[in-house]
């Protein structure tokens, strides 16, 4: 872990936050190619959950919601107020909103699923959709939680990406067993390995679920929850309907029955995502005689697909025709990366570490036959690659 730690810090990926003042306990900054990777993953995940599918439309709610969305949802009564009752914590971070006399206590969410169900009239009322169907969303959540641990994995900051699919009573299992399914393909997606199934007992299962599936990961420091999937009945969409008095309930016009909805939840944490990606891209090797690190990452996830380098800095024709074909690829792959810095070897370990899978060099040969080299990441191999197959070549 601690050299995970240390890559992410030396590389630029992810940061204590307000490092300057001592950091924070529980707090992030991510970098450059940390915001890059993050950006990759919710990009997959969003095409994957939400693009590919017919009947998933996608939300973003407000973090500060109407307070009576988090006594409906069971959070307010489920943790008790420290400040009233001196016992237990409260995990929501409280707020108040406007000012003076007419500030009212509300809280940051501590999920983002509330603001999906607290939609659901409006995606039903706008978009008729018939059932199944879902609505996602990726977005902040935050938690007070008591002890912060093992860097990205247990902040109090974070970000979620989540889908509620709306399902006939009789019909969960079947599409509990298909968002499954997508789970385990989209760890494959973004090169996560070792991904176990837990079937949580129902004394550990929070109090509105009646079956959750922990997709759990063997973090360095001992195996992790990193996804959940929950059968959350209509327990969400029946107190908010109860509560807001609101009408909650869907209508069949082919059978003419009115009824609430039950939801299956797929949540993952975008922040554990990355945890994991790391964890499972992380490699020590040797090559050509030499030990080094590299990042394993995906082609698809990379935060740098590929970086262009002239062989020497102080040849002004390298440097020029580098500059080209960076100019050209770029226009084409916005991930590509213009690296002249230090001797050729010091940055192919820059690059290694950072996970670039391909590194493109321009030498003397390039000026007479339009070719470069490009070195795969993973075998240090190189090939000839005519400059006009180039772009063919780094598309995934
Ligand atoms: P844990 O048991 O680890 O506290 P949880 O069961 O409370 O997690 P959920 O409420 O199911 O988590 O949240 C869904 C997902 O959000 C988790 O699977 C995880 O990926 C992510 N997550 C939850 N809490 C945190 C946190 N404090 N820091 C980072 N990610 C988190």
């Amino acid at each position: 872990m601690e050299k995970i730690i240390s890559l992410c810090k030396r590389r630029g990926f992810i940061f204590p936050s307000s490092e300057i003042y001592g950091g924070f306990a529980g707090f992030w900054d991510y970098g450059h190619y940390g915001n890059e990777l993050l950006d990759n993953i919710k990009k997959l995940w969003w095409r994957q959950f939400v693009s590919n599918q017919e009947d998933i439309y996608g939300i973003r709610a407000s973090i500060i919601m109407n307070p009576r969305v988090w006594e409906a949802s069971g959070h307010v009564a489920g943790f008790a107020d420290p400040l009233l009752t001196g016992e237990k914590f409260n995990v929501m971070f409280r707020t108040s909103v406007g000012v003076g006399e007419e500030a009212k206590v509300s809280y940051l969410r501590p999920e983002t699923a509330q603001g999906i169900f607290a939609n659901f009239k409006n995606v039903i009322d706008s978009y008729h959709p018939n059932l199944p169907f879902g609505i996602a969303q990726i977005g902040k959540a935050f938690r007070n939680e008591i002890s912060p641990r093992d860097f990205i994995f247990r902040s109090r900051e974070f970000e979620q990406m989540e889908l509620e699919y709306f399902v006939r009573a009789g019909d969960w299992e079947k599409y509990f067993e298909s968002w499954r399914e997508m789970m385990k393909s989209f760890a494959k997606e973004v090169g996560i390995e070792k991904v176990h199934e837990l079937e949580v007992p129902t004394e550990d299962r929070a109090h509105y679920s009646k079956r959750t599936i922990d997709f759990q990961f063997d973090y360095p420091f001992g195996k992790g929850e990193l996804w959940g999937l929950a059968y959350r009945t209509d327990f969400d969409l029946r107190n908010h309907s109860a509560s807001s008095n609101v009408d909650l309930e869907y209508f069949d016009e082919e059978s003419g029955e009115r009824f609430i909805p039950h939801v299956i939840e797929p949540s993952l944490g975008v922040d554990r995502t990355l945890l994991a990606v790391l964890v499972s891209a992380y490699t020590e090797d040797e090559l050509g005689g030499e030990k080094r690190v590299y990042l394993k990452l995906n082609k698809n996830i990379a935060p740098v697909r590929a970086a262009v380098f002239p062989l020497l800095k102080n040849k002004p024709e390298l440097v020029t025709k580098a500059r080209e074909v960076y100019q050209m690829l770029k226009k084409e792959i916005p991930s590509i990366e213009f690296d002249d810095n230090g001797n050729i070897g010091k940055r192919y370990r820059r690059q290694d570490e950072i996970g670039t899978p391909s590194c493109i060099t321009i030498d003397f040969q390039t000026l007479e036959d339009d070719t470069i080299t490009v070195r795969d990441r993973d075998s240090g191999e190189q090939e000839r690659v005519k400059i006009s197959e180039l772009s063919n070549f780094l598309k995934f």
